[in-house]
Order: C-alpha cells, then structure tokens, then sequence
C-alpha cells in the first residue's frame, strides 16, 4: 500500500474523522487486521485561523507548504489537505512538493456527477462559500453551485468556528443548518455539499431526507483509493 499523508489539524476534530474513516475503509476493504500507512503532519490552527481572518493568506500557505515538504521528506506518497478552506491555497501546496495532492473538491464532483446530481448546496465557512476556489473546482464537475443567503452564511460560519472546531455538537445549531439546508433545497439544490470537514460531525444522513455528500467522507476514500492502487 501506498502511504497517505494528511495535513491535519484545522480542526484536529475532523482530522480525527479522516483518521477513523481512512483505517475503517482499509479495514472493510482489506481485511480486519489491515491497516492504512499514513503520516499525518497536525498544524497548530490558532495561527492559521487568525490568518484566514485576517486575509493572510500567503502566510498561511507558508505553514502548509512547510507540512506537505514535511510529509514528503517522511515517506509519504500523496497529500491530503484535511479541510475545504485551505484549498484557497492549495496551488501552492500542489508545487511545494512533487507527491500527488489530492483536491477535495475533485473527490467531491466525481460523487455528485456518479450520483446525477447537477444543482449542489454548498456549505461550508465564509471563505469557502463566498471566494471562488471551491465552487469553480466544483463547477470544472459540471456542477452548479448555490450557496445559503447572507444571514445564513454568518450562521453557518460562527457554527464552523465557535462550535464544531472546538469539539460542540448542539442541537440548536443542527436545527439551524436543517433549516438553512431546506432553503437551499427549495432554490433548487439536489443535494448538500457538507463543505466544510467538521459538519459531519453535526448533520448525518438520518436528520435530513436530502442526499448529502460529505468532503471528509469523500476525500477520505479518495485517500484510500490512491493507496491500494498498485
Ligand atoms: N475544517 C474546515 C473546512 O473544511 C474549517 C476549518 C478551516 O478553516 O480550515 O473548511
């Protein structure tokens, strides 16, 4: 098997998720005692956030870049980027090394077009939502992309930061997000990107009769994909 290497840590609560989600496919794939090879570089995401915040994003970069040259050196075969927001970047991550990066938003619009989705809700933080670099990757899928209003976007990215990262799971905010999905759904979203790697952690197939696409979920089995490629 190839090793898989993820930088982790924004938040290290999802980057949890990819490690439990990676070993359980190997597992269900390969066999009770399989296991995946994997690195996993976690960031310290008090300074990467505050560079988000501030529209630092070449700082930011820098400390990502810095992780993926450190999986490479460590062995590993590929690089997984545990988060939709940091994609913002991942041009620059993608030539600070020569391993394969694994875009999460390619895992992503492969599921959507297999499933014939078309029109997809997007959720996610601010910055995935409002900045291009997701919904045009998604949009090279052949997807269109619709995102919750103004109000509902604040919402769902005070709830990314103040609640899901730091390990709060609360049932007001489940009800929000259900309500701000069903008004994507009735401006035509098929089907709900949980677009940021920490809302799987708050809605779950059984809360919602929509069909969600999970990017952790996603990007964790494009993960193992690569690695037991021959
Ligand atoms: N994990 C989140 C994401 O997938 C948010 C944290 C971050 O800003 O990196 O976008």
């Amino acid at each position: 098997m190839r090793t898989i290497g993820l930088i982790g840590g924004m938040s290290w609560e999802s980057s949890a998720e990819y490690y439990r989600l990676i070993n359980q496919r190997v597992r269900a794939q390969l066999g009770p005692l399989r296991s995946a090879p994997m690195l996993m570089y976690s960031v310290d995401f008090g300074p990467v956030a505050q560079a988000q915040h501030d529209g630092r994003w070449d700082d930011a970069a820098q400390i990502l870049e810095d992780a993926a040259r450190r999986l490479q050196a460590g062995g590993a075969d590929c690089v997984v980027l545990c988060t939709n927001t940091m994609h913002r970047v991942a041009p620059r991550i993608e030539a600070a090394v020569s391993i394969p990066f694994l875009h999460i938003a390619d895992a992503v619009g492969r599921a959507a077009v297999q499933a014939g989705t078309l029109a997809v809700g997007l959720l996610g933080t601010a910055f995935t939502m409002e900045q291009d670099f997701l919904k045009a990757r998604l949009a090279e899928h052949g997807l269109s992309v619709l995102v919750p209003e103004a109000e509902e976007r604040k919402a769902v990215h005070k709830i990314i930061y103040e609640e899901l990262c730091v390990g709060i799971i609360s049932d007001t905010s489940r009800q929000a997000y259900l309500r701000i999905i069903a008004a994507l759904a009735a401006r035509g979203a098929q089907t709900i990107v949980l677009g940021c790697t920490e809302i799987g952690l708050l809605i779950k197939p059984e809360h919602t009769d929509l069909p969600l696409l999970d990017t952790t979920e996603l990007h964790a089995q494009a993960a193992v994909a690569f690695a037991v490629q021959d």
